[in-house]
């Protein structure tokens, strides 16, 4: 999907340094000049903030609250191989993309790739998959297909997590190739390399505004005309293309409920259990919250089938699931607590999760571009994209970026957010 950077490159160093930022008269709002403005500091926008300077855009990036505020802080950080959806039997281009992810993020992780990762916490190199249900029998001889070779592989006891291995546990695990990044540490990097590029914003004294078919942001200090607006600010893209008086694309949300446990119990999981379905009947991640408290957080069939559900209720549930899938665990002094929120994409019939990260441009706007990555692990694919409709409309490296953050200081740089173990149990 990424089309050649080179034209970019070239194009910087001929012309960019000699090009100069436009201020218009010291009287009136000044009006500032940046390659790329991006609306939303989840993953998505710093992703794009990092790969696009990078790359010799100047790009400046407006939060309303912490980075990563909204879906980024909730999530698990699996960075996966698609293995869960190549179960359901759709296996099309974008299973195929979403293979290449972990490699991908490998090398974001090891400095050698589109965004240094250099200094991010991997909470764990392992990602593990077991069957109960009667998927189990099928599960084997379709990880040993050509299709999935080298991606999923067969574990002997000896070589389970923790807690699976104990006498009673009757399943297969298998390991996958998947990673679990540490979210907060995650955009901790993303946001350090560049953040004096960063800023807070306040809708009620700033405005998106189209004229002549161009979108630009007005602030109390200035004007800011970018060469493209990017909205990526998950759930919120909706309000803001509409502040545009731009209908298309339209998004979806999809809802789920969370629900977290602090424990006891020392060891991590993180793990898929597989039950009748084609899709993971609970997903484990393991966290600490800042006392040290481990955390185990529960999705999957749970999360999705337990949207709408009080967050008692839920909690039943997950204490049954946990009681009948690893009976021989004792968490200890536990205490439960239920996260709803909604993953927020672009529309797809029947409410279908996309099978790609997402961009096109804003309709009737000719320098807005909207993205929703549909998950943190298509990050790369997402960056790529960008980049690709960028050359698409010969829009390169231009304005530097230095003079223009002047006139922003005013506005300070926003926090990262907090993580919900560490917001719920206090
Ligand atoms: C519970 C849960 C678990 C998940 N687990 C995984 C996982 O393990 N692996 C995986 O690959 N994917 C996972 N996902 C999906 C993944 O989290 C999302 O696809 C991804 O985080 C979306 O990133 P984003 O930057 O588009 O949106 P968000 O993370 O929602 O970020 C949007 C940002 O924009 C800001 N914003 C909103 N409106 C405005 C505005 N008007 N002005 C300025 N800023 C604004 C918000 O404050 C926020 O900081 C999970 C999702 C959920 C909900």
């Amino acid at each position: 999907m990424c089309s050649s950077i080179t034209p970019a490159l070239n194009y910087v160093s001929r012309h960019a340094r000699a090009l100069a930022i436009q201020y218009t008269a010291p009287m009136t709002n000044p009006t500032l000049h940046t390659d790329i403005a991006i609306i939303g500091g989840g993953v998505a926008g710093l992703w794009a903030l990092n790969q696009l300077r990078n790359r010799g855009y100047s790009a400046l990036l407006f939060e309303h609250q912490a980075l990563g505020s909204d879906q980024t802080i909730a999530s698990q950080g699996m960075i996966h191989g698609g293995i869960k959806y190549a179960l359901g039997g759709n296996l099309n281009a974008g299973t195929e993309a979403i293979a290449a992810m972990p490699e991908a993020w490998r090398h974001c992780l090891a400095g050698d790739g589109t965004v240094d990762l250099r200094g991010c916490r991997v909470l764990s190199e392992e990602f593990y998959l077991w069957s109960t249900g009667s998927l189990g029998s099928r599960l084997g001889s379709f990880f040993a297909s050509k299709i999935l070779r080298g991606r999923v592989e067969p574990l002997a006891q000896p070589d389970y997590p923790a807690p699976l291995r104990h006498a009673d546990f009757g399943g297969q695990v298998y390991r996958l190739v998947d990673l679990v990044l540490d979210v907060p540490s995650l955009l901790e990097t993303l946001a350090e390399r560049h953040r004096q590029s960063i800023f807070n914003i306040d809708w009620h004294q700033a405005s998106l505004q189209q004229v002549s078919g161009k979108a630009r942001l007005v602030l109390p200090q200035c004007t800011v005309e970018p060469q493209c607006l990017l909205l990526t600010a998950g759930a919120g893209n909706a309000t803001l293309l509409q502040q545009l008086g731009a209908s298309s694309p339209a998004m979806q949300r999809r809802p789920l409920q969370q629900v977290l446990v602090k424990h006891q119990y020392q060891e991590p999981l993180f793990a898929h259990c597989m039950g009748n379905s084609t899709s993971p009947r609970l997903t484990i991640s393991s966290h600490r919250t800042r006392q040290g408290e481990p955390v185990w957080y529960l999705g999957g069939d749970l999360a999705t089938a337990g949207n709408g559900e009080s967050s008692q209720q839920l909690i039943a549930k997950a204490r049954q699931e946990l009681a009948q899938l690893l009976p021989w665990i004792d968490l200890g002094h536990s205490e439960w607590r239920t996260l709803s929120l909604d993953r927020a994409e672009v529309k797809q019939a029947g409410l279908l999760r996309p099978d790609t990260a997402f961009v096109a441009p804003a309709e009737g706007i000719d320098n807005a571009l909207v993205a929703w990555p549909t998950k943190l692990t298509l990050c790369p694919q997402l960056g790529d994209a960008i980049e690709a409709q960028l050359q698409d409309r010969q829009i390169y490296p231009h304005y530097q970026p230095q003079p223009q953050l002047l006139a922003l200081q005013d506005l300070g740089h926003p926090p990262i957010a907090t993580p919900c173990w560490d917001t719920l149990f206090q």
